[in-house]
């Protein structure tokens, strides 16, 4: 969490232009980056989880009454009867499993693309995410064997 906002802090300072895509989660008060689009917005919900429980609550809700008026009732009396004829489609083929939280890759894709300027693509960034715990990765194996080797030639 503290490293986030470090990150955060440090990319902003980079590139001042992104402190207008500062926004801030109305559900939990975390600050992230959002598109230019949303600047000044004060009704976002954060990536990291508040947004997708807040649609999903929501779109429940509007379900719900939609079904609940007359004209909602009989739509849906159709629709299980259209249901009820035609077999279920088949389902698409599952796509590859995401090492990441698919909420957590998209935010990550919005500010790439925002500091870059450009379209990143998912996989460009999971892509990325991969290089850069690999390097975390051998950056610790390679202290560790220092340490070893140091104590090798200090023997205590
Ligand atoms: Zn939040």
């Amino acid at each position: 969490m503290l490293s986030y906002y470090v990150v955060l802090r440090s990319v902003v300072r980079l590139k001042p232009w992104l402190r207008k895509c500062l926004a801030r989660c109305r559900h939990c008060g975390i600050f992230f980056l959002t598109h230019a689009r949303n600047a000044g917005r004060q009704d976002l919900g954060c990536p990291f989880g508040c947004r997708e429980a807040h649609r999903k609550s929501q779109s429940t809700r509007r379900s719900v009454d939609y079904y609940q008026q007359p004209e909602g009732k009989i739509k849906k009396c159709a629709l299980n009867a259209r249901r009820r004829k035609t077999p279920p489609p088949p389902r698409p083929p599952n796509p590859a499993p995401l090492p990441w939280p698919r909420p957590i890759l998209e935010h990550v894709r919005v500010v790439v693309g925002l500091i870059e300027g450009r379209q990143v693509l998912l996989s460009e960034i999971v892509e990325m995410l991969e290089r850069i715990l690999r390097q975390h990765r051998m950056v610790r194996t390679r202290r560790i064997d220092q340490g070893v080797a140091w104590l090798n030639a200090q023997p205590p």
